[in-house]
């Protein structure tokens, strides 16, 4: 087993046991639903942006450990950016996923989320963590709530 699948591993475990910024956030926010129907993951996020910045995140939800992960650690590495910085950040992790860039393991704007490139190895899991970004994607869009699904808009 190689380091990055090793740390891979355990991130996942450690997340998905003590997820960080586990909860909603006091209304007014911006508030996203995601659905994965292939794995059965769910994810509520709530984003408060001030300034065109991510003043905080937070979420809430019910999936499998690797949507529950990729979820804590998205809010982790988006809090405190702006609204484009962000973004850059979910078109990045995706492409990691599907393999259409290198694995960005000397970058240090994406550390530690680097671990999930290993998901690209497993095409089922590859929207367990892409869940949280595709509505985090969502959310920042301009006009309310929003309900995404990893098998496009289709709502059910
Ligand atoms: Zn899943």
């Amino acid at each position: 087993m190689s380091v990055v699948n090793e740390l891979y591993q355990e991130m996942i475990l450690e997340h998905n046991k003590r997820p960080r910024n586990f909860h909603p956030l006091p209304e007014p926010v911006k508030k996203s639903e995601g659905y994965n129907p292939l794995c059965g993951d769910r994810i509520t996020l709530y984003i408060d942006l001030e300034n065109g910045a991510i003043k905080d995140i937070g979420f809430q939800g019910s999936g499998c450990a690797i949507s529950k992960a990729s979820a804590s650690m998205m809010t982790v590495a988006v809090k405190g950016k702006t609204k484009l910085e962000a973004e850059a950040l979910v078109e990045k992790f995706r492409k990691m996923l599907s393999r259409e860039i290198d694995q960005p393991f000397d970058d240090r704007e994406f550390g530690k989320l680097a671990v999930f490139s290993g998901v690209g190895e497993f095409p089922a899991r590859i929207k367990c963590a892409n869940l949280a970004w595709h509505t985090l994607r969502a959310g920042l869009e301009e006009n309310g709530a929003k309900v995404v699904s990893t098998e496009g808009e289709t709502k059910e």
